[in-house]
């Protein structure tokens, strides 16, 4: 089914409403790629549609469970579109340098480029075809029309947890689901976590994502687009997008090439315009493509660390088996010592009787000793199926003061949108098969849940 470029029909639904122009929503203005019967279960949804005001996208969609979707049931989105355009250029999968020589080999003048960015990225722009855009020359247009995809993306839910977290659901080609989390933080920032894989390759035996095994690495406009919309849909209701975390679906540097030139559309000065050491990128610890990162980009990174031994390690990270901790934190050492004020995240996912003892907390300052660094506590998330036991408050505080008094920085992150399955290492649904579940080492068995 060929994708929709909703404006129009959106208009026109409203319109067949007779709504007053000042009454239609503002997320009615902007084109998506919905589906027809997006309309039918609109209807169905806000019955009383007539009468109401302002109409933020979120308002129609915040819920305590069970939750209210867009679409009111699964036969809807069934029926989503599944193909997109194969015949035209995916305007978002271009850097810049790119889109210019596009643009120059059509047979345009090469700053018509830049202006085509600033309309695909600039603020308040984030156009999705080519009739938003204004001010440019019909032939120019006309090209956009007839070659240019400006979407990537297929807008399917939107869940709202009860911290105010959104897990937007969207739809990408041969029928998979990824997930992308906005997070609104009361100091005037915004968080959006990005996903890069559909599914994940690593297997960490806590993630709810890695039961999911791979299904496919994201394209760069694929990445980028998860922004964009998240801006389009959010911003006006939650400011600006401030920061980026890479930290959704997906081991970002397995797919480090489109992670890499997504980032790097995300921080260019003309377009989405992210402060660098605001766009996180996390990895459980593949040593190449980190180095590769670490020289090709100028943004944040974040190691998954969660165990500070290769016993622990090696079950409940697998990718500890190719890239032990010791290859990991020299490679580390070695990539950031080029770097000035540079910091590394450590991530660490409290498992009680796993990870969380007073030994692994010192063994934990020894183990980044010469890394500059942060240090973020995160509780475990649990999920359907898992058999790992969060860490009880006194025991993540004396871990932290363990930290502290060795003199590192260290914060405690939060739980986010956990009743929406929005938190970290929530995100995806697995399939039989899943990825297998690997050997517990004898002396842990206690501390699971059976
Ligand atoms: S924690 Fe990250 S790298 Fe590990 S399985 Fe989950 S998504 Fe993949």
């Amino acid at each position: 089914m060929v994708p929709l470029v909703l404006s129009a029909h959106v208009r026109a639904f409203f319109s067949c409403m007779s709504l007053p122009k000042s009454q239609v929503p503002m997320w009615a203005l902007l084109p998506f790629r919905f589906h027809p019967t997006f309309f039918t279960s609109m209807q169905n949804t806000l019955p009383c549609i007539t009468g109401f005001a302002p109409f933020p996208l979120s308002s129609c969609c915040i819920h305590t469970a069970p939750s209210i979707q867009l679409l009111t049931d699964q036969s809807d989105l069934a029926a989503l579109p599944t193909q997109f355009p194969a015949n035209k250029v995916v305007l978002k999968n271009m850097i810049y340098n790119e889109l210019e020589d596009w643009v120059e080999s059509m047979g345009h003048k090469k700053t018509r480029a830049m202006m085509l960015w600033r309309w695909l990225y600039g603020r308040d722009k984030w156009v999705e075809s080519a009739d938003e855009i204004i001010g440019i020359k019909k032939d120019f247009k006309q090209l956009l029309q007839d070659t240019g995809d400006f979407g990537a993306l297929a807008l399917q839910n939107i869940y709202v947890a009860k911290d105010g977290t959104r897990k937007i659901l969207f739809g990408v080609e041969e029928g998979s689901t990824i997930e992308t989390v906005v997070i609104p933080c009361d100091r005037g920032r915004t968080t959006v976590c990005v996903s890069s894989q559909v599914g994940c390759a690593m297997n960490c035996q806590f993630c709810y994502t890695g039961r999911m095994g791979l299904k496919k690495n994201l394209s760069t406009a694929q990445i980028v687009e998860q922004l964009v919309v998240a801006s389009r849909l959010f911003s006006t209701e939650l400011g600006p997008i401030t920061n980026v975390v890479f930290m959704g679906m997906g081991e970002p540097l397995h797919n480090v090439e489109n992670v890499i030139r997504a980032a790097n559309i995300m921080v260019d000065l003309h377009g989405l315009h992210l402060s660098p050491n605001k766009v996180t990128i996390s990895t459980s610890g593949l040593v190449p493509q980190l180095r590769r990162f670490c020289r090709e980009t100028a943004c944040s990174l974040a190691v998954s660390l969660n165990a500070t031994t290769d016993e622990v390690r090696n079950w409940i990270m697998p990718v500890n088996r190719k890239y032990n901790l010791h290859t990991l934190m020299s490679a580390l050492k070695e990539e950031i010592s080029c770097k000035k004020d540079f910091k590394v995240f450590f991530e660490y996912v409290l498992l009680s009787g796993i990870n969380d003892s007073l030994e692994d907390a010192i063994r934990l300052t020894k183990l980044v000793d010469g890394v500059p660094c942060k240090i973020n506590l995160l509780t475990f998330n649990p999920h359907k199926g898992a058999s790992f036991v969060p860490s009880s408050k006194e025991q993540m505080l004396a871990f932290r003061n363990t930290l502290i008094d060795a003199g590192l920085l260290v914060f405690m992150r939060e739980s986010r949108g956990d009743d929406q399955m929005a938190a970290c290492g929530q995100l995806g649904e697995p399939v039989v098969p899943e990825a297998p579940r690997l050997r517990v080492p004898a002396r842990f068995h206690s501390a699971l849940a059976v």
